[in-house]
């Protein structure tokens, strides 16, 4: 298994992954046939009626959430698989569907290990601060730094 780490666009890096190897099996070029499977994603500003264009001033983001409606076992968290993306919109390359489809399972796992881990933390938060939450692990909004 690859090592991934998150976000894996932000900024001005607006593609996955940097060289030209699948980023989940690296032992395919992704130039090469038959072809490559592709996650586009992003925003798109509404220029008239049914017309749309890059919303290259905007930032684009993808996020996988796990909200918690039980105050019990509070464990909210996310996973910013892209971030502030520059141009508003961006692409993730896989050398097939199925590296494509292990690198979102791989995700997935991720948000179940951090709300593990967010569980656990809470617990030893609460010890030293009893009746307190955690704050929400998606902000709506954030500033660039
Ligand atoms: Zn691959």
């Amino acid at each position: 298994m690859p090592s991934v780490k998150f976000p894996v666009v932000k900024g001005k890096r607006v593609v996955f992954p940097k060289d030209h190897l699948c980023p989940w099996c690296r032992k395919r070029k992704l130039g090469k046939p038959p072809g490559m499977a592709i996650l586009n994603a992003g925003a798109l500003r509404p220029t008239a009626p049914e017309c749309y264009t890059m919303a290259d001033t905007d930032a684009a983001f993808m996020t996988l959430v796990w909200h918690s409606n039980d105050p019990a076992n509070y464990d909210d968290t996310s996973i910013h698989i892209a971030d502030l993306v520059n141009t508003g919109q961006f692409e993730l390359y896989f050398c097939s569907t199925e590296c494509l489809r292990a690198f979102l399972n791989y995700c997935v796992d991720e948000l179940e290990r951090r709300r593990r881990s967010y569980r656990h933390r809470q617990v030893r938060y609460q010890k030293g601060n009893p009746g307190r939450q955690f704050a929400t692990a998606y902000p709506l909004s954030r500033s660039r730094k």
